[in-house]
């Protein structure tokens, strides 16, 4: 596995936000947001070649009981079937965070997909091969398929994004309005903040939840949160 960085923290969006949590933050990722707050593990990958079972180790000493595969985008790594299957093995809740642009066979507790919308379409040679990717939804329908304890997490820049939100969740297949997560986009407390109001109006209007960014809240920007 090429991993960025390994960490403790506290969940910071999504259902089980608050809950302590190992993070394996895996370095590489299929898409380019506009927005990707982590270029160190998408757009200029860093990090070290990792073994499944230094891994499967290191998440077992470190004290929590979740662990949260995140990146980057952990499904395009070879071992995430090997490396799921052990952590579970070894009674670990798990969460894989992903952009739904590759379904591998793996193992989790919690299906954590984040589909992305045309607000995070980069500029330059990328933009085609971003757009690409994003909008074959074959992957996407196959995860949500396989694992019935699942969350859509949407990121929001503005209210006029919710019409192809909505676009989004008709073609993926029926998703339970309890099950959608919309999330203020920001790369700081304080844009999160700004645009926080805007995105719980539109949770109440249509049903969804909201989540925080709380990591950003209690830690700041940076690394290892
Ligand atoms: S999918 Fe996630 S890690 Fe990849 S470019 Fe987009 S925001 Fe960054």
């Amino acid at each position: 596995m090429y991993v960025a960085e390994t960490f403790c923290s506290l969940q910071g969006e999504g259902s089980l936000v608050g809950v302590p949590s190992f993070f394996i933050r895996t370095s590489g990722c299929a898409l380019r947001c506009r927005w990707c707050d982590t270029a160190y593990a998408s757009f200029q990958p860093e990090g070290t070649t990792r073994s499944v079972a230094e891994l499967v180790a290191e998440a077992r000493a470190s004290g929590p009981g979740h662990v949260v595969l995140t990146g980057g985008e952990p499904l395009v790594q070879r071992d995430i079937g090997a490396l799921t299957h052990s952590l579970r093995q070894a009674g670990l809740h798990v969460t894989v965070e992903t952009a739904g642009v590759a379904a591998p066979e793996m193992e989790c507790d919690l299906l954590s997909v984040s589909p992305k919308t045309s607000s995070s379409d980069p500029d330059g040679a990328w933009r085609g091969r971003h757009q690409r990717r994003r909008a074959d939804l074959g992957p996407l329908r196959s995860l949500l398929a396989r694992f019935g304890e699942h969350q859509v997490k949407l990121v929001i820049q503005q209210a006029s994004d919710l019409d192809e939100v909505l676009e989004l969740l008709k073609r993926i297949g029926p998703v339970a309005p309890e099950r959608v997560l919309l999330m203020p986009e920001g790369a700081s407390a304080a844009e999160v903040a700004a645009r926080a109001p805007m995105v719980a109006a539109l949770c109440l209007e249509h049903g969804f939840r909201y989540t925080p960014r709380l990591h950003l809240d209690l830690f700041g920007e940076g690394r290892g949160v």
